[in-house]
């Protein structure tokens, strides 16, 4: 039997959470796990950053960013007081990556450009540094334990900056180079967030994306055959909470949500989980616990395929919003109109988000990252078009929602003067979704929150 534990970047942001989570895994007792690790928390920042300064050549910024990760990386292994020789080895481990950043980062500001593959080679360094130092803390405490480089078993397709898994041959690396291991009774640490294309580069699964990874290694596992009892996502709150703790205090955990609702909450913005975490344990049926590093007595939340329960579950909010109001009063309701405008948000790979329909336009939002320009033009061809930056998404998730009488008279009334941009059709029964001004939004989640959680009869 494997668990599957991920420790989220916070978890891991010093010596002595390292020690922290050592001691946790250390004592764990049964089988041995396979342990995954994010960067330490704040790196990938500090990466993107660096990134950003090599590439328009301010190297004073860049050789400023390098200092801090060097310096960071290198008091964490000082601290971790570590045997000699353990010592001198991941030491070694640490210069190398850390040239390597520094490398990149003279090529970047030489060509004035980051292709997607310097990127993520660029942005893997965390994980790969911060994996080493787990392991190393794991085997100073007498923990037999195997560091394993992500890239060698997570296979993915070339998408730099957003690969997207190739279960079949993660399955068979897994069998081939964690499995021997587990069953020689070895515990496994490897980094999150990153692997590799076929062309053996370096690939990531996107920002967040160690969840991610931990759960696409315990479906491997368990494709290559291991019993996998569950997979821990260890972070720094006491599981799922009914709301994002930092804009709602009074938020309270969930003791269970459904595979459904756990997928919407993190799509709607519940940064605790990554949105992709869920979809490969829920397919062969692995439950997922969130639990906290720092109160590790905690039972956390667990997600399963069903779970009890109808009515609100928790709320949830997605910044850096971007609606676009499509309109054509003599097309609107011709055939093929709306196939035409979504054809060009497919041209440009742009994901949309909330869609509403009204008689004069179709209302879309995205992420006001995404490429925008080309879809505007490309539309402004045979459509009005018009936008409204600085929005957020607000979720009320729960399951049977829509089904639910009054929920949408609850949902809207507690909002108050809180203006409502966009309604979204409802496509799902999981969760009642609406847009807002951004700096609306956390207002409207604590009224949210006060209706459906603080008030009497409050809930289901
Ligand atoms: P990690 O580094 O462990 O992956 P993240 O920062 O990615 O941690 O996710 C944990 C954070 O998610 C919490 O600190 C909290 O602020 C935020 N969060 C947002 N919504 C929720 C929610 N509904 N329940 C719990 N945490 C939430
Ligand atoms: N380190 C990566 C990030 O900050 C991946 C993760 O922590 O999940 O996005
Ligand atoms: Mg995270």
């Amino acid at each position: 039997m494997t668990d599957v534990l991920k420790f989220g970047g916070t978890s891991v942001g010093t010596a002595e959470r390292i020690q922290d989570v050592a001691r946790l895994v250390g004592t764990r007792g049964g089988d041995p796990c396979l342990v995954v690790v994010s960067a330490m928390g704040g790196v990938t920042d500090l990466l993107e950053a660096l990134k950003s300064s090599s590439k328009v050549k301010d190297r004073a910024a860049a050789e400023a960013a390098l200092e801090v990760l060097a310096a960071r990386h290198r008091a964490a292994l000082e601290a971790l007081a570590l045997p000699a020789a353990e010592s001198r080895a991941c030491a070694a481990a640490l210069d190398e990556e850390l040239r390597r950043a520094r490398e990149l980062s003279l090529g970047i500001s030489l060509l004035e450009e980051i292709s997607p593959r310097t990127s993520d080679a660029l942005l893997a360094i965390g994980e790969l540094i911060s994996s080493r130092l787990v392991a190393a803390a794991l085997r100073a405490r007498g923990t037999d334990t195997v560091w394993i480089d992500p890239r060698e078993i997570l296979a993915t397709d070339p998408t730099h900056g957003a690969a997207q898994p190739d279960e079949k041959e993660a399955a068979r690396r897994v069998s081939a180079r964690v499995v021997p291991e587990l069953e020689a009774g070895r515990t496994v640490v490897t980094g999150g967030f990153v692997g590799a294309a076929p062309d053996g580069s370096t690939t990531t699964l996107g920002r967040g994306g160690s969840d991610y990874s931990a759960a696409l290694f315990g479906a491997a596992l368990y494709d290559a055959g291991r019993a996998v009892d569950r997979i821990e996502i260890w972070t720094d709150v006491d599981g799922i909470l009914t709301a994002d703790p930092r804009v709602v205090p009074a938020a309270r955990l969930v003791p269970e949500v459904s595979a459904a609702e756990a997928a919407e909450l993190a799509f709607f913005g519940a940064k605790v989980l990554h949105p992709a975490t869920i979809r490969p344990a829920v397919a062969r049926g692995i439950p997922v616990a969130v639990r906290n590093t720092f109160r590790p007595e905690g039972a956390g939340t667990v997600v399963r395929r069903d779970a009890a329960g109808t009515g609100v579950r928790a709320i949830a909010m997605r910044t850096g919003v971007t609606a676009l109001f499509v309109g054509n009063p003599r097309m609107l309701l011709a055939y093929g109109y709306a196939a035409r405008v979504f054809s060009v948000f497919e041209r440009h790979r742009v994901s949309v988000d909330v869609i509403a329909t009204s008689e004069v336009s179709i209302s879309i939002t995205v992420d006001e990252r995404a490429p925008l320009e080309g879809v505007v033009r490309d539309l402004a061809e045979f459509a009005e078009v018009s936008l409204l930056p600085h929005l957020a998404v607000v979720s009320v998730v729960g399951k049977g929602l829509r089904s639910t009488a009054g929920i949408a008279v609850r949902v809207f009334g507690a909002l108050g003067d809180v203006n409502v941009v966009l309604i979204s059709q409802g496509a799902s029964d999981t969760n009642v979704t609406f847009v807002v001004d951004a700096d609306d939004a956390p207002k409207a989640l604590r009224r949210l929150h006060r209706e459906f959680f603080e008030s009497e009869g409050h809930g289901r």
